[in-house]
């Protein structure tokens, strides 16, 4: 007889607990949780194992922990930087059999949920409180609150209402070494909340989470605006920001997603569009058409072919839909497409949008810009045919080039994807070593095994245990 191998022998200990269904070994259902929808940064599994419950991921997170495998958590795989891919021959927890929402307070307004629920289902949960959840990323048809929480993830309507770490009061973690603590809810000290809340699955896997509820707003007004240029409609934007208006939601598209929505959808745009901003107004009835007068002259004053407003819910999804439609349009159009994430200040946008064009002339590379101006969260599209190493090292590449821009400009490298696998490198070109060696130090100290979601967020290229010696050398 054969020994099995170590990992084939946690692995039937798993099973064992969980059930021979909920741990998956074969190469060929592995490959589903290879990637997190990004074209770029794929690494198979050695295992996936699917949890019930708070005692189980503690169970198996203490387990990986004695036999020094690494495991990484994994909510809807949507995150686009490559976080939830497992390396160094790692095990995925995904996380979907947690999926209940385990309470509502209409009183509180608070929902208490498990992190495999949808984004979406939250706020269907509350609305017959007349509540909302308000983080809401054009993936919250499938992405889930465990995700959301690791990477701080916000949507259009972020511009008003704030990101998951303005929404998360409390959540239970298991720790890298299988404990489980609970932090937040109001709690004085160290505001571990925060921490974790955008430290994309490295310092333990969340299992519960509470949320603050919104009631939902008493109006809500959405205007779509026709542009004869994508700078026509970045400086409205920033006109109406600076109006001291801020809308609930404020998000453009440009002419390569307007040419790509009217081909694959029929969408009908004025005859010059060659950019669309779409803007939401929300809150008390007295003051909104007062609102909507403002926004509007200063969108016309701005150059707006045209205006569209939406008054009802069937009006508004019909708008919605462009928005929401886009990336499936630019599916239809290119066989790749590999999205950027990065931040600018509000006022750069049109120099930002040149510099992303220069890019992609001087690499022959099309690009298609969909993105929440409002705050200035910019997704540069890089579409792509060809499955060739060159032409992905040149997408790559022009990826990286338009981010060295952003921090160029006062910006940042992420607004929501994360850093991931994808920016680990990067991360140097926007903080100095004793910052990436603070952060280093604080994640040695959290995870001292380093075999949670391994070689995501900080650079190896100095080396994480070089960094960390630099943070412990200056700390002597
Ligand atoms: C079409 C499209 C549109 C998008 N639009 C937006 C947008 O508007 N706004 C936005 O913010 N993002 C957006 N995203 C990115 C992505 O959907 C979000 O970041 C989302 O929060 C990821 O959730 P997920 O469940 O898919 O997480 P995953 O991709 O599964 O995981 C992401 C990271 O979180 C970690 N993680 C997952 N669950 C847990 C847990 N329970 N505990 C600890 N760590 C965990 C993983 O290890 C990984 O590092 C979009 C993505 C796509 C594909």
């Amino acid at each position: 007889m054969t020994p099995r191998d170590p990992l084939d022998r946690l692995l039937d200990s798993f099973a064992a607990r969980l059930g021979a269904e909920a741990v998956v070994r074969d190469a060929g259902r592995l490959h589903v949780y290879a990637g997190d929808g990004s074209p770029m940064h794929d690494a198979l599994p050695r295992a996936v194992v699917f949890p019930r419950d708070t005692a189980d991921v503690a169970a198996i997170v203490r387990a990986c922990a004695d036999a020094r495998v690494p495991f990484v958590a994994r909510g809807a795989g949507t995150g686009l930087s490559g976080g939830a891919t497992a390396l160094d021959g790692g095990i995925v927890l995904a996380l979907n059999r947690m999926d209940r929402v385990l309470a509502v307070d209409p009183v509180d307004r608070t929902a208490t949920l498990e992190p495999g629920v949808r984004n979406l289902a939250v706020s269907e949960a509350a609305a017959e409180h007349g509540l909302f959840y308000a983080p809401d990323p054009s993936s919250q048809a499938v992405c889930t609150v465990g995700g959301n929480v690791a990477h701080n993830s916000g949507g259009p309507h972020t511009l008003k209402h704030g990101v998951t770490v303005n929404h998360v009061l409390g959540l239970t973690l298991v720790q890298p070494d299988g404990h489980v603590v609970r932090v937040g809810d109001g709690a004085c000290g160290y505001d571990l909340l925060a921490l974790l809340t955008g430290s994309e699955g490295t310092l333990g896997i969340v299992t519960e989470v509470t949320v603050r509820l919104l009631r939902r707003p008493e109006t809500v007004v959405t205007l779509l605006a026709a542009f004869d240029s994508i700078e026509a409609a970045s400086e409205a934007t920033s006109a109406v920001i600076a109006a001291g208006i801020v809308p609930a939601a404020l998000e453009m598209l440009d002419a390569e997603v307007v040419t790509a929505l009217r081909a694959a959808f029929g969408f009908e745009f004025p005859g010059g569009a060659q950019a669309l901003l779409l803007v939401e107004c929300d809150g008390v009835l007295p003051g909104m058409d007062e609102e909507l007068a403002d926004v509007s002259t200063l969108l016309r004053e701005h150059g707006a072919l045209s205006l569209r407003a939406a008054h009802d819910d069937a009006e508004r999804a019909e708008i919605w839909t462009a928005r929401k439609k886009a990336f499936g349009a630019l599916g239809r159009i290119a066989r790749h497409y590999y999205t950027q994430d990065g931040v600018i200040p509000r006022t750069r946008l049109p120099e930002m949008l040149r510099r992303v064009r220069e890019v992609a002339a001087r690499r022959g590379l099309r690009v298609a810009n969909v993105f929440h101006a409002g705050d200035g969260n910019l997704h540069p599209c890089i579409l792509f045919d060809s499955d060739d190493d060159k032409t992905k090292r040149n997408v790559l590449e022009a990826g990286a080039e338009i981010l060295r821009h952003c921090v160029e400009l006062g910006g940042s490298l992420t607004g929501e994807h994360g850093v991931g696998v994808e920016k680990r490198e990067w991360m140097s070109t926007l903080y100095a070593p004793d910052d990436l060696a603070v952060m280093a130090r604080l994640r040695d100290a959290l995870d001292p095994s380093g075999l949670c979601n391994p070689k995501k967020v900080l650079p190896l290229g100095a080396g994480c245990g070089e960094l960390s010696a630099l943070g412990r050398r200056a700390a002597l």
